[in-house]
């Protein structure tokens, strides 16, 4: 089976801009390390009341999850992209077959076949 990888770069290129694009909005990115990010705090302001500090603090909990989550997305996209450029890109990273198609199609940054699916 040969892939068309072009169309998947294409796909995770976009995938990789808009988790970037979201990541911006919980977090900024360490410039010393682009794939580092870190949360943003939301408390600019000297909050009044306590539980303003304490809805605050929730949001920048929730904000370090969002980032987190996105971050572990974008390290996906990151691992397909480099397994395309040397060659590896659609083999099971547990049984080493290929992945389907239509599983790649779905989800591009897959690293599994269907059966090994987490
Ligand atoms: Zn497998």
């Amino acid at each position: 089976m040969i892939l068309d990888t072009d169309n998947f770069t294409q796909k995770l290129l976009e995938e990789k801009a808009l988790v970037e694009k979201e990541l911006a909005t919980v977090a900024r990115r360490n410039p010393e390390n682009k794939n580092d990010w870190e949360p943003t705090p939301n408390i600019d302001e000297r909050p009044v009341e306590r539980d303003e500090v304490a809805e605050k603090l929730e949001s920048f909990e929730e904000n370090i999850a969002i980032a987190r989550r996105l971050e572990a997305q974008l390290a996906e996209v990151n691992t397909a992209l480099d397994a395309i450029k040397s060659g590896s890109y659609g083999k099971c990273s547990v049984c080493g077959n290929e992945i389907e198609s239509a599983r790649l199609d779905a989800n591009p940054s897959a690293t599994t076949c269907k059966a090994h699916m987490k």
